[in-house]
Order: C-alpha cells, then sequence, then structure tokens
C-alpha cells in the first residue's frame, strides 16, 4: 500500500512538474518573442541609417558629378562622410558596376556580379552580405541607385558597413541571440563563439565550420522546441529556440532561452505538491496504524476477557461443587459430633452406672422391708403403722422415680438447637446425677443455688452433661487429696461465669486437656478415654460461651464455664 502511494505521489509529482514546465515555457516564449523582436529591431534599425546614408549619397551632387566624369574631389567627400557615419567604405559605382571612386579604396574594382550591386543599377535597393576583406571578415553591404535627370539609373552608391562594430555593441547580452543568412550561416551574433557557424543540412541546430558537431539533440515538450547544447559556458545547456523572419535585412533572428529558471520552477512546484501528498499521507498512514493498534489491542483484550470469563466460569463452578461438597462434610461432622456427644453421654452414665445402681437399690430394700413390715402391721391390726410405712414407701418411689427421669433425660439425644435454660436447674440435676459418686468419694461439695431462674443460652441436657463432666473430673482428681472440697459458684456479670474450683492436685497439662484423647488416666473402670472435655469444649462453643482451664495457686484446679445471657424470657424456643 505504501509504495503504491508512493508511486501515486510521483506519477502526481511527475505531472505538476510537467504542467509546471511547460507554463514556465509559454511565459518564456513569451518573453522570448519580445526580446526576438528587439533584437530583431535594433539590428535593423542600426542597418537602416546606412541604408538611409546611400539614399541620401545618391542624390549627392558630386555623386552624380563624378559619374557624369566632370568631379575631381568626389573620394575626399566620400572618406569625409564615412568617418563621420563609422561606415566601413563607401564607394561610387558606374552603370557597369566598377568602382569609380571609393572612400578608402579597400574594395574590388569590379563588382557587377554583386547581387545587391545588380539590383540598386536595375533601379531599386540593393543589399547583401560578405568578408569585406582585408577590412572585415564581415561586412554589409548596401547599394542604392544613382538616377539622372532623366530618371534613369546612371550608377549606384554602395555603403559597406563593419558588422563587427554592430554586435560588439551589444556582445554578451542575454538572452543568447544570432542572425541567419539564406545558407544558415551565423553572420551576427552577441555571443562570438557562435559567429560561422552552419545550421548542417538536418536543418535542426548548428555546427562549428572546421571543427567537430559538438553535443546536440532537439525535444519538443508542449509543442516548444527545445535544443540541448554542450556548447560552452556562455550558452545554456538547455534552451528554447525561437525563429524570426527579418525580410528587411534577409536574414533570419534567433534566440536561446535558457530554461534552467522554468525547469526550477516546476521542480519546486512539484516537490511541494510532493511534499504536501507525502505528509498528508503520512497522516492518514499513522491514523490508519493507529486505529489499527487500537483495534488490535482491542481484540487482545476481547480475547483475554472472554478467557478470563471462562476461567472465572470454571473456578465459580469448581467453587459450587467445593461449597457443596463442604456442605455435605459440614452435615456429616455435625452428626458425627451430635453422634461424639451421645457417646459421651453414654460413656458418663457407664461410669456412673454403679453408683446409680446403688442408689436405686438402696430404696429397693427399704421398700421391700417397709412393705414386710407394713404387712405385719396390718396383721397386728396397726394400720396407722402400715399406712406410715406406705407413706414412706411412697416417697421412696418418688425419690427413685427422680433418680430415673435424670437419667432418662440425661440419656436422652438432644436438638442441637440453642434454646433457652435456667442454669440453676442444669447444676441441680448434674449434682443429683454425680451425688452419688461424690458422696462415696468422700468429696465435701460448697454449693449455694442462686434464688430464682438464671436464663443462659443451651440445651439443658448437653448443659447438664458439662457441669457432670467437670464434677467426675473434679471427684477422680481429687481421689487420693487429702482435703476434698468442690466449689461450685455462679458468677453474674454481663456475661455469666460457672467455677469448679477444687483441691486436687491441679491440672497437669493446662493446654492440652482440651484435646481429644487426653487422658492421665490409667485404663480401667475408672479410666477414661480424653473425650469428656473436649465434648465439653464443642458443646460449650455451640452455645457461643467458653470453657478454659487453669490452676488455682493454691494448687487445685479451676475450670470456668462462660455462658451468654438469654435476653428475655419470650425469647425462648
Ligand atoms: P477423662 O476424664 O476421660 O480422662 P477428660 O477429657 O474429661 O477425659 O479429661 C482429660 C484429662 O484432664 C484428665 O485425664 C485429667 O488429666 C485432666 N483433668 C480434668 N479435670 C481435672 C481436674 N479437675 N484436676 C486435674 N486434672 C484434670
Amino acid at each position: 500500500m505504501v509504495l503504491a502511494f508512493l508511486g501515486v505521489v510521483l506519477v502526481l509529482a511527475g505531472a505538476v512538474w510537467r504542467y509546471g514546465y511547460v507554463q514556465g515555457l509559454d511565459q518564456l516564449a513569451a518573453r522570448g518573442q519580445a526580446d526576438l523582436a528587439l533584437a530583431g529591431d535594433r539590428l535593423v534599425g542600426q542597418l537602416q541609417r546606412y541604408r538611409d546614408l546611400a539614399v541620401v549619397l545618391a542624390d549627392h551632387p558630386d555623386v552624380r558629378a563624378e559619374l557624369e566624369g566632370s568631379a575631381t574631389n568626389t573620394e575626399a567627400v566620400l572618406l569625409e562622410v564615412a568617418d563621420k557615419s563609422a561606415a566601413l567604405d563607401i564607394a561610387v559605382l558606374d552603370r557597369q558596376g566598377r568602382v569609380r571612386a571609393a572612400a578608402k579604396g579597400s574594395l574590388a574594382r569590379e563588382l557587377g556580379q554583386e547581387r545587391f550591386v545588380q539590383r540598386a543599377l536595375r533601379g531599386a535597393l540593393g543589399w547583401g552580405h560578405g568578408p569585406g576583406l582585408p577590412l572585415t571578415p564581415r561586412a554589409f553591404y548596401q547599394a542604392a541607385p544613382v538616377f539622372d535627370d532623366a530618371g534613369k539609373v546612371m550608377g549606384a552608391v554602395l555603403v559597406v558597413t563593419d558588422l563587427n562594430g554592430i554586435d560588439y555593441n551589444w556582445r554578451g547580452t542575454n538572452p543568447a541571440a544570432f542572425f541567419t543568412d539564406a545558407q544558415g550561416i551565423v553572420y551576427i551574433s552577441n555571443r562570438s563563439e557562435l559567429l560561422f557557424w552552419q545550421r548542417p543540412e538536418s536543418g535542426e541546430g548548428l555546427s562549428p565550420p572546421a571543427a567537430e558537431t559538438p553535443e546536440f539533440s532537439i525535444t519538443w515538450p508542449g509543442g516548444h522546441e527545445i535544443w540541448h547544447l554542450g556548447w560552452g559556458p556562455y550558452l545554456p545547456q538547455e534552451a528554447l529556440h525561437m525563429t524570426r523572419m527579418l525580410p528587411v535585412i534577409g536574414m533570419r533572428g534567433e534566440v536561446l532561452l535558457d530554461v534552467a529558471q522554468a525547469r526550477r520552477l516546476a521542480w519546486s512546484q512539484s516537490a511541494a505538491v510532493a511534499a504536501l501528498c507525502l505528509a498528508f499521507g503520512s497522516l492518514l498512514f499513522l491514523a490508519a496504524e493507529r486505529r489499527r493498534a487500537l483495534a488490535e489491542a482491542n481484540m487482545k483484550l476481547e480475547g483475554r476477557v472472554a478467557a478470563r470469563t471462562v476461567a472465572l466460569r470454571d473456578t465459580n463452578a469448581q467453587l459450587l461443587r467445593e461449597a457443596r461438597d463442604r456442605e455435605k462434610a459440614q452435615a456429616a461432622l455435625q452428626q458425627a459430633q451430635a453422634d461424639l456427644v451421645q457417646a459421651g453421654k453414654l460413656s458418663a452414665l457407664g461410669q456412673m452406672s454403679a453408683g446409680i445402681s446403688h442408689e436405686l437399690n438402696q430404696p429397693l430394700m427399704a421398700i421391700r422391708s417397709f412393705a414386710e413390715n407394713a404387712v405385719q402391721f396390718m396383721e397386728r391390726d396397726k394400720p396407722e403403722r402400715a399406712a406410715e410405712n406406705l407413706a414412706r414407701i411412697s416417697d421412696m418411689a418418688r425419690r427413685m422415680g427422680r433418680i430415673i427421669q435424670n437419667l432418662r433425660a440425661f440419656a436422652r439425644q438432644d436438638s442441637t438447637t440453642r434454646e433457652r435454660v435456667d442454669l440453676g436447674a442444669a447444676l441441680h440435676s448434674a449434682l443429683e446425677l454425680t451425688q452419688t459418686h461424690v458422696r462415696e468419694a468422700g468429696v465435701e461439695m460448697e454449693y449455694a443455688p442462686a434464688d430464682g431462674p438464671l436464663w443462659v443460652r443451651g440445651g439443658e441436657v448437653r448443659l447438664s452433661q458439662v457441669f457432670v463432666n467437670l464434677i467426675t473430673n473434679a471427684v477422680d482428681a481429687m481421689a487420693a487429696s487429702d482435703i476434698k472440697v468442690l466449689r461450685v459458684d455462679v458468677d453474674q456479670s454481663e456475661v455469666i461465669t460457672v467455677n469448679f474450683r477444687d483441691t486436687g492436685p491441679g491440672i497437669e497439662m493446662p493446654d492440652k486437656v482440651f484435646d481429644p484423647f487426653y487422658t492421665t488416666k490409667s485404663v480401667g473402670p475408672t479410666g477414661g478415654m480424653g473425650l469428656g472435655l473436649s465434648i465439653s469444649y464443642g458443646i460449650v462453643q455451640s452455645f457461643g460461651g467458653q470453657i478454659r482451664g487453669s490452676n488455682l495457686k493454691s494448687g487445685g484446679a479451676w475450670f470456668r464455664v462462660t455462658l451468654e445471657r438469654a435476653a428475655t424470657q419470650t425469647e425462648a424456643a
């Protein structure tokens, strides 16, 4: 495309050059016509003076007297006239063309053969050119007839002009001009080097008389004749050639006008057009390039956006899949946790079962003996004593019922949703569940229940499970201690904290106690699985609370369970 554009610009510049050149040549030709007319008029005007001189002399009485044979001093008169008019020579010829008198006597004696003499002797004005040796190589001859009184030609006056003197005046002026005669010989010129050059047989150009023909050719741009020359430093290399006939002197005027300026003008015009086109083209090219680059960048960007979109969609799908998987895993985890909680409860029940069966066995035995006694009282007809026994039996049965109710509730698998719980009730049921164990271990419980309900967020059974676990752990820890006191109290501030402080040896590794399967208890009936605290941790956290374990300065362990308050009663699930 760029090459094509450059080609078009080149063609356009060429056309502009051609047009500008032809225009320049037109102008040059107009000026050349004027120059040519001026040069012709100048030459003719200068020669005309001598023609008029010949005509005037023809009427001179001394001339007629000379021809009539009566004159004595004609040559002196002619010499004076010649000197004053700067003529080369002046002669009076008789009817046969013989010189009768001459100013300088340089001419041949017989001139009857010359055409210009013959014309004058026929009564007309005659003119011609030729060498005027020995005075000049180029002379112009003009002859006027001399008439007698009867009007017949009696002779002629011949005035010879030195052409050297004429073109000497305007030698070197511009433009180069020359005048050729009928034979095509340059006879007069303002460039002396062209004198006597001759038109060759081809009729075109000029060639020097003796030497080789120098470089020459002709072209015709726009109908103008252009000569291409190598004719020396004083002639143009390329010239517009123009001619004009000068019949008055029998010659042809020619000029050679330098076309360099027209050429320069054409060049500058075409260069300006080319520069403009190139500048405009470059602008267009740059704009097109810019647009192309933008479009390319746009396409790249769109491609990248599309690729990124696809990648994003894939990632999205992947994320969705992962989210679904995670939800599934979460559900499985929750289920596993619930199962773990349940397992923890059952394990606690297993641990407690000896105490519980003892707890149930004792009233059962009492019920049996009370019933037997009641039967005996009935037999002895002491119904009031029997009634007393029955009332005791009823009391014990109620107590047993409460224990069983607690156990059932403890073993129940409750929902994991958070609800509102009375902290006092949960603590109470935990203490009841563990009271046999506590009593058998010889541990003294210090606990002052609060007045009225204390609502916290959580599930009753699971909260009891946490407390049962903490109490059991404390009792187990104090097995070898001398003083066995477990203090349980409730701190009521913004959050509610339940503290369990014992007088045992303290926690061995406080950082580890909540890790699953961490236990210091040896395997056996009292041996643990190391799951109790880790399950409790999970439960309390699910209520939005916290469980922490540390050691007291006095040596025992201190577990704190922090729980959120349940704001109002209507929040109950
Ligand atoms: P387990 O009771 O089955 O060992 P836990 O998770 O309930 O499992 O307890 C983990 C460990 O924490 C116990 O083995 C014990 O070393 C320690 N620990 C728990 N409570 C106390 C406490 N009150 N005093 C000293 N150590 C305790």
